[in-house]
């Protein structure tokens, strides 16, 4: 991870399966090359609030969290346990730098060292379990 690791949305792009995966891989959201479409046409990153600055974090604009920013985070955090607008209030209390060293650390797989996939249950690398994966099957008494 490094200083374009975060999506302006607050997506984390190091974590992504497009991001991961060998096939078709995606360069992130901040660097220039492939991308799956739908992240070409992205409407977060083009909004009209940033006046051009494509590469601007949302959470410094006066609309957020907006409802596009919040649609992305309900869908985020039911489906993989991970909110956006979470990592953006994080960056905003203690910066950029400080939020992917802690974020380095909290997706290192602790059994073969890789970041694990937010997309995944399992490391992509060796199998192991994802722990902020939300659980399908957990029975609710
Ligand atoms: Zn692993």
């Amino acid at each position: 991870m490094n200083n374009n690791s975060v999506a302006p949305c607050g997506v984390i792009c190091d974590i992504c399966l497009g991001y991961q995966r060998e096939k078709n891989k995606c360069v992130g959201c901040l660097n220039v090359g492939n991308k799956p479409y739908h992240c070409t046409v992205c409407s977060i990153k083009s909004c009209e609030e940033k006046k051009g600055n494509e590469e601007l974090l949302c959470y410094d604009c006066s609309k957020f969290p907006c409802t596009r920013i919040k649609n992305l985070d309900k869908r985020y955090t039911l489906k993989y346990g991970e909110s956006p607008i979470q990592n953006l209030n994080k960056i905003k209390e203690i910066g950029l730098q400080a939020f992917i060293e802690i974020e380095k650390e909290k997706w290192k797989c602790n059994s073969c060292g890789q970041l694990l996939c937010v997309h995944r249950e399992v490391c992509l690398n060796c199998g192991n379990k994802n722990e902020y994966f939300p659980q399908k099957n957990s029975t609710i008494i």
